[in-house]
Parts: C-alpha cells; structure tokens; sequence
C-alpha cells in the first residue's frame, strides 16, 4: 500500500458516502440531529483539497495530515473521534515506506483503539465502534493467516454489513441518540452505517483496481 493507494481509497470512500446520503441523511436526523451527512462529506472533501499535500509524503506522514486536517474540519461528535483515528493510523505506520496488509491491519486496530479511548466507547452502545472493532478483530485475524485478499475482502464486508445492521436492535448508551433511550431502537446507527460504507468502498477498491498490483496490499510479503 502507497499514498497512490489512500488517496484513491479516499476518493472511493466519498463517492460511497455521497451515493448513500439519502439514508445517512434520514439515519441520523430520526436519532441523531441531522448533520452527520454533512460532517462526512465535508471531511471527504477536505481530504479531495489536500490531495497534492499528500502526494509526495509517506503513508504515515499521510495518515498524520489526513487526521489534523479532520480534526479542524469535521464537527460534531465524529470529528475529533475520525481524526484521531487517523492520526494513530499514521503513528502505527511510522517507520514503514511500504505497508503490507499486516501493517495495514496493526494501524486500523490503533486507529480503532484512539476511537474507543477518545470517545470512551466500546462495543454494543450503537456507535460507529460496533462496525469498527469487529472489522479491525477480523482484518488482523486474517492477515495474520495470510489470507487471500479477495476473500479476506469478502468477509470483512459480510462482518461490517451483519454489525450495521445489528446496531438497529440496540440502546445507545453513547453519543445523542443515548438522550433518546429505547425510541432509538429500530433505527441504525448513523455512524455504524457511514462506517460500513466506507468499508465496503476500501474492500472493492483494494480487491478491485489493486488486483492487478499482487503486492500493494498483500498480508504475506
Ligand atoms: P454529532 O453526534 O455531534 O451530531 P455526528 O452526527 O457527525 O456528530 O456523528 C454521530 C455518530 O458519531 C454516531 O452515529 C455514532 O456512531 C458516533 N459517536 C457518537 N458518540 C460516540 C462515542 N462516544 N464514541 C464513538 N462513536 C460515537
Ligand atoms: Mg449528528
């Protein structure tokens, strides 16, 4: 994996979340207070703005500026948890010109890990963490098997896609929708599903354009 490949990650990332803002949109304003669409496109497109930035730097270096950058511009709740996801993804990554996919595995468990301790959170209080734990979990299971890239693809996004929709049955004890006790049942959580779908557009990107690059993200080499 090289900057090329997180850029054009990120790109495939806003197109997914642009595609998806009708119900991003509609999840956040039943139990959250509407703006959550808002606040990640804006962090897509503050990403899009710095592209040339990113370019020449390192993938660690990338993450870092990628992060800060999240950081000021990201509002509510989610902008200091997704830029410090970031920022503790580019810290993972210090020292490696070339991350291999378990590299990649160690820095999104990190990144998972600054969400957790900056938003107090864990699993099953029907946040973004529901989706990301259980995948960062998995990613580094596999990897560290060795696991075919396509597959390995593949049951992330049946892993991702089953904890979205499992935040539907839950109380959040975290976040807005916690003021709303048991009315937030039967709704998604916005963040659980923004986290999906960026999932699924890294998983197609990296099982899709880098087939072709056996080495760009292989868990084995
Ligand atoms: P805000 O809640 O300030 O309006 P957003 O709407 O952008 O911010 O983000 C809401 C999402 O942030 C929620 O759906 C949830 O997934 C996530 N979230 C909220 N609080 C926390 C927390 N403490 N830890 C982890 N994720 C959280
Ligand atoms: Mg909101």
């Amino acid at each position: 994996m090289n900057t090329q490949d997180i850029i054009a990650a990120a790109e495939a990332v806003h197109a997914a979340i642009l595609a998806n803002e009708q119900q991003i949109e509609s999840l956040d304003r039943a139990i959250g207070d509407g703006d959550h669409f808002i606040n990640v496109r804006r962090g897509c497109e503050a990403i899009a703005a710095i592209k040339s930035d990113l370019v020449p730097l390192a993938p660690a270096q990338a993450f870092h500026r990628i992060g800060v950058k999240l950081l000021s511009t990201i509002g509510g709740a989610s902008g200091p948890l997704i830029g410090s996801f970031f920022i503790s993804m580019g810290k993972a990554l210090e020292g490696t010109a070339e991350p291999d996919g378990r590299h990649f595995a160690r820095a999104l468990a990190a990144g998972v890990e600054a969400i957790k301790s900056r938003g107090k959170a864990d699993l099953g209080e029907k946040t973004m963490l529901d989706v990301l734990i259980p995948a960062s979990r998995l990613l580094l299971r596999l990897a560290d098997e060795g696991s075919d890239r396509d597959k390995l693809c593949a049951r992330l996004k049946e892993e991702a896609e089953a904890n979205m929709l499992a935040t539907r049955d839950m109380i959040a004890t975290k976040g807005r929708a916690h003021f709303l006790g048991e009315r937030a049942m039967g709704h998604i959580d916005p963040g659980a599903k923004t986290s999906q779908v960026a999932l699924f557009a890294v998983c197609d990107m990296v099982s899709g354009t880098l087939r072709d690059r056996p080495s760009a993200l292989s868990s084995t080499d």
